[in-house]
């Protein structure tokens, strides 16, 4: 009887010991990308981590199993979802990425000109390895009698998918919110979204002035705790600082905390209306209100908020084949142009400026004259950059941001008419907090965005009650939801009643 068990497991061994290597690269490939940034302390928690990584492991196996069982799907099903895995995973290791409906929406709507910038040489050499590591196992798997064992194999195969669903119902999340299972959840979630209607039809607006030109900054990445004008120990606000009449909020909140979700949040009556997957652009309004609206941006327009783009009377784009990961990316400081013509042009007019702001990578944001505290990022990398380094360049945006606010105010308090400037950014950004970096991952650095405003001499004059109202705001806790109703109050519109 031994002796017919050891001849048997002599037969299917060739096929156990390609499951097991098979299972460790997956491990080291993919899956143990979750685990590597769980802060661990003592043998205890190793023991429990690495236990629920087998057991997670586990589950995998079974669905590799039943996969490796057919030869040509096992190398075209198994090549895609190894090298696209990768693709996560690499991210996962380097940055303690979180995959969620956030990243999906980035890797979907992120333009290919962007992708491209975000290979590094790290990046490269991680798939260089993966390719070969790929080849080698199909290589094997192909020289396998792959069948051999299949009776004594397929029940505990199948009994390890079985228990994904087992443990999932015992302990939501336990296994589907690491690797690879995340990525699954995260898709699911993407193209479950309801979809995003613009109402076409709006009731009567009213508008209350003939004469007011307005700048309407959309800002990118910037805290509201990083700027000088809200308490920050380093001056990073010098011009703004010096004038008198900047009205800055430090407590504004939001709980978008990527581009793609936040400016439709920011631009339309999302928090507000009661039809769900129906909103209304500010520009609707605004258009219908009699103003010219003309939208200028230095980002490479998202899906999400395309549409709403679409409804300002023109668009201008700024290097438009280049986005936020762009390393020759244009400066912010190239809309000021156009911001001088059109204010020439039209007496009743909101200038919307969309900037790249403080999107990483941070050293193309702004001018040399503008790196005010050093050492600075010398790598895309970010583990290997010290907080110091990453925190400086950060800083140095903002600098760069008071000078651009700076200029766009300089040129408004030139008008004779009332005028106003209003910026706010999108979210903020993670600064190392929790060991994480950058955004679109779930963190409170990213909830407290800057929010600044600014009244000419003769706004003022003509509109007291709406100024008082907004200082009187500036310290109490808001969240982005206001920014809508404030404008259209502050450009004097009213919409009739019965959307
Ligand atoms: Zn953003």
């Amino acid at each position: 009887m031994l002796l017919y068990w050891m001849e048997k497991l002599k037969r299917i061994k060739p096929v156990i010991v390609f499951h097991l290597v098979l299972n460790a690269i997956i491990v080291v490939f993919i899956t143990g990308a979750s685990y590597y940034h769980v802060p661990l302390e003592g043998l205890k928690d190793h023991a429990i981590y690495f236990l629920h990584l087998c057991a997670l492991q586990s589950t995998v196996a079974g669905i590799l199993y039943v996969l490796s069982l057919f030869k040509w799907t096992f190398r075209v099903v198994f090549s895609i979802l190894f090298l696209s895995y990768c693709g996560f995973s690499f991210w996962a290791y380097s940055q303690d990425i979180s995959i969620t409906r956030s990243l999906i929406q980035g890797v979907m709507e992120t333009k290919p000109d962007i992708a491209i910038d975000l290979i590094t040489i790290p990046y490269f050499i991680f798939y260089l390895v993966a390719i070969a590591v790929l080849i080698f196992i199909l290589n094997w798997h192909g020289r396998l009698n792959r069948r051999k064992g299949f009776r004594i194999f397929i029940v505990p195969a199948v009994a390890l998918i079985i228990m994904f669903f087992v443990f999932e119902r015992k302990q939501y999340g336990i296994f589907k919110f690491r690797l690879p299972y995340n990525v699954v959840v995260a898709l699911d979630d993407y193209y479950e979204q309801p979809p995003f209607k613009l109402e076409q039809k709006i009731p009567p607006v009213h508008s209350g002035t003939d004469s007011l030109k307005v700048v309407f900054v959309l800002g990118e990445t910037v805290r509201a705790d990083h700027l000088g004008l809200n308490g920050y120990n380093r001056n990073t606000t010098p011009l703004l600082s010096q004038r008198k009449d900047i009205i800055s909020y430090s407590n504004l909140f939001t709980s978008k905390t990527i581009t793609a979700t936040s400016l439709p949040q920011i631009l339309t009556d999302q928090l507000l209306t009661d039809t769900i997957g129906s909103y209304t652009s500010l520009y609707s309004v605004v258009n219908d209100g009699g103003f010219k609206t003309t939208w200028i941006g230095n980002q490479t327009m998202e899906k999400s908020y395309l549409p709403i783009v679409e409804t300002n009377r023109d668009i201008i784009l700024v290097d438009k084949y280049k986005s936020v990961f762009s390393f020759d990316k244009e400066l912010d400081g190239v809309m000021l142009k156009p911001i001088d013509s059109l204010l020439r042009l039209n007496d009743k007019q909101l200038i919307t400026i969309h900037m790249i702001g403080s999107h990483w990578w941070y050293e193309n944001r702004y001018e040399d004259r503008h790196r005010k505290f050093t050492p600075v990022i010398d790598s895309k990398y970010i583990p290997s950059l010290t907080k110091e380094q990453v925190i400086n360049s950060y800083d140095n945006t903002v600098v760069y941001l008071d000078y651009f606010l700076n200029e766009i105010i300089t040129r408004l308090e030139k008008e004779r008419l009332p005028t106003f400037m209003i910026y706010v950014s999108d979210h903020g950004e993670i600064l190392g907090e929790g060991g994480k970096w950058l955004h679109a991952q779930e963190d409170d650095a990213l909830k407290n965005p800057g929010y600044i405003l600014w009244f000419s001499e003769s706004f003022r004059q003509w509109y007291p009650g709406k100024v008082t109202a907004i200082e009187q705001l500036k310290n109490s806790e808001i969240t982005t939801d206001v920014i809508y109703p404030t404008l259209l109050d502050l450009l004097d519109l009213q919409v009739s009643e019965g959307k």
